[in-house]
């Protein structure tokens, strides 16, 4: 916004300037600073969010009490701003005092009774009534709206549709439920008294600690989670469900179905707890959380969310053992798993960071076929994944993945933080090998767990592994936009036994996208026998000539980049023989 108010400003000044200034002033070359959406600036720690909530149903507003415990990061503060979108705030308290307090229907600015040091504890008391279906409403693509807390046919005036309640904070929705930091670099633990009518069931992060009947014909259920998370994780779901227990490595695990779903609830989950079991391994990191709840809700405005231990689904993973058969729900039951390692454990420190999240997430679907259907099922999920981003990037254009300059955080949901988040990990899985892969997202994910992450600590633990410098890799994929365009030409010398490979790097380069990548990779020779010979090369000028030497005879297929591993399109003329 400041950047644009600025410019705005020159171009009025210059247009009520005399004439010849003016073409002075146009030749002047000006000089602005890109734009870059910083992460959050954290003044305070947040520590611990209680909340008391029961539901209006027939105003749509959620009626609650906040505990708020945090402590200053560092700096004394005498302030606190805390985030909360369209509240009637009816009292707030500090340490069990009345504070005085501004609010402009976004943030509170709640004035502290005295300065508070780093370490020191204070308690914020806010009693409310948000009030999330009459905010202003905005959304993105992959999330299409941003109320926070939705209610589903709330009068029961629809017939064949369920009353319910659930909720979706990413990016920074669940302000308008509940005062907080809603920022992902944020993190609390949590536990959240939820008031229904008996006959409804809820789902809540963490273990259900109790669940009281109350005089009323209301119950209450408290939902404690002791690991602390981001703000957009917290969950709240509330309807009339079937409710199938399983469990893995005694952690329990449910699934929330529709009644008439009951008996293919495990089939719509299929395979979550050997999911559980390969992840954990993979990563020689166990499930960090509680338990494992899946829900199915109506209406939902995404496919599926990862919220912390209550994933939530839209309603078309809900499906029949037959329908199940030809078209299972894998991928996406694997990608909000993985969200639990990558996304919940260690969380993006801001959008722009969001394939440090999805990246993983996308890449934990051909991790899982790999492991389940074989690497050629993998692959073919792969390519499609990259035919996705291919086609994305010829028609919106291509942005750093790392991407600082969006215009709008909903922004940041498109193939390049999934889709080319997935395919550079693979990239990269195959330069630095298998093992040294699975030990650097061990590294990575030990050394940062609880806390949120930028590009750079994936970096420096794939580093500290392998103990190879990785800045080229990061530099060009993570952090500048585009991606190769090979071209390609290849001759035949049989009196030397050399096969020459030109090869042409022939991408428009712009400020963000490199002239030259550096592209290590396998160049496949198949004899006129269909015998297979591999060199290994590096691709690393703008234009090439590659020398294959000992090459006995003239090859009958050249294939570079057999197995479609890297991230780039190549055009590769064939020579008349092998056509
Ligand atoms: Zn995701």
């Amino acid at each position: 916004m400041t950047d644009q108010t600025m410019v705005e400003e020159v171009i009025v000044e210059e247009t009520v300037l005399p004439e010849t200034v003016v073409t002075a002033k146009a030749e002047e070359k000006i000089y602005e600073l890109p734009k870059y959406n910083e992460s959050a600036t954290r003044h305070f720690d947040l520590l611990d969010t209680k909340l008391d909530i029961k539901f209006d149903w027939a105003n749509q507003y959620v009626i609650g009490k906040a505990n708020i415990t945090s402590t200053p990061l560092f700096y004394a503060q005498s302030k606190m701003m805390l985030d909360a979108v369209g509240f009637d705030i009816k009292e707030i308290k500090v340490n069990n005092r009345i504070a005085t307090y501004d609010y402009d229907g976004i943030d509170i600015t709640i004035n502290l009774d005295r300065e508070y040091k780093r370490g020191e504890k204070v308690n914020v008391y806010i009693d409310y009534i948000a009030k999330p279906n009459e905010a202003p409403i905005g959304g993105s693509a992959a999330i299409t709206s941003d109320k926070g807390l939705f209610f589903i046919n709330p009068l029961g005036e629809e017939a064949n549709k369920p009353m319910q309640i659930w909720t979706q904070g990413e990016t920074e929705s669940n302000s308008k439920w509940f005062p907080t930091f809603d920022k992902p670099n944020e993190r609390t633990t949590q536990e959240i008294s939820l008031t229904v009518q008996d006959k409804y069931k809820t789902l809540s992060n963490g273990k259900k600690v109790s669940s009281n009947k109350n005089s009323d014909g209301t119950r209450t259920d408290v939902w404690k989670q002791t690991k602390p998370h981001a703000p957009y994780l917290f969950f709240v779901g509330v309807g009339d469900f079937a409710e199938v227990e399983d469990s893995w490595n005694g952690m329990p695990l449910t699934y929330m179905v529709e009644h008439k779903y009951k008996e293919h609830a495990k089939e719509i989950f299929d395979h979550t707890p050997e999911m559980l079991s390969f992840f954990s391994e993979k990563l020689e990191y166990p499930y960090p959380w509680d338990k494992y709840s899946q829900v199915i809700m109506r209406d939902y405005v995404s496919g599926a969310m990862e919220n912390t231990s209550a994933v939530i689904f839209g309603e078309f993973v809900q499906k029949t053992g037959r329908e199940l058969i030809d078209n299972d729900n894998d991928y996406i039951v694997a990608h909000e798993m993985m969200h639990h390692w990558f996304g919940d454990l260690v969380t993006c420190e801001s959008w722009a960071n969001l394939t440090l999240n999805e990246g993983f997430a996308n890449y934990s679907e051909y991790l899982w076929a790999e492991h389940h259907d074989g690497a050629e099922a993998a692959d073919f999920h792969r390519v499609n994944e990259l035919r996705g981003y291919l086609g994305s990037a010829r028609q919106q254009g291509t942005h750093p993945l790392i991407h600082f300059g969006y215009d709008d955080k909903e922004e940041m949901f498109d193939a390049h933080s999934y889709n080319k988040g997935g395919l550079i990990l693979h990239m990269l899985r195959n330069i630095i090998g298998d093992e040294a892969f699975f030990a650097g997202c061990n590294k990575y994910l030990k050394d940062n767990e609880y806390t949120a992450v930028e590009a750079d600590e994936l970096r420096i633990a794939m580093e500290d592994i392998t103990g190879m410098d990785f800045n080229w890799f990061w530099d060009q994929w993570f952090f500048a936009a585009g991606h190769p365009e090979l071209e390609v030409t290849h001759t035949y010398d049989a009196a030397d036994k050399t096969l020459i490979l030109d090869v042409i790097q022939k991408h428009e380069p712009t400020n963000e996208i490199p002239a030259i990548f550096v592209l290590p990779m396998a160049i496949d020779l198949y004899d006129s026998n269909g015998t297979l010979s591999t060199f290994n090369v590096t691709v690393n000028n703008r234009n090439q000539s590659l020398v294959l030497e000992n090459v006995t005879s003239a090859p009958s297929a050249v294939v570079m980049d057999g197995t479609a591993s890297i991230l780039m399109t190549i055009d590769h003329a064939k020579t008349e023989a092998e056509l």
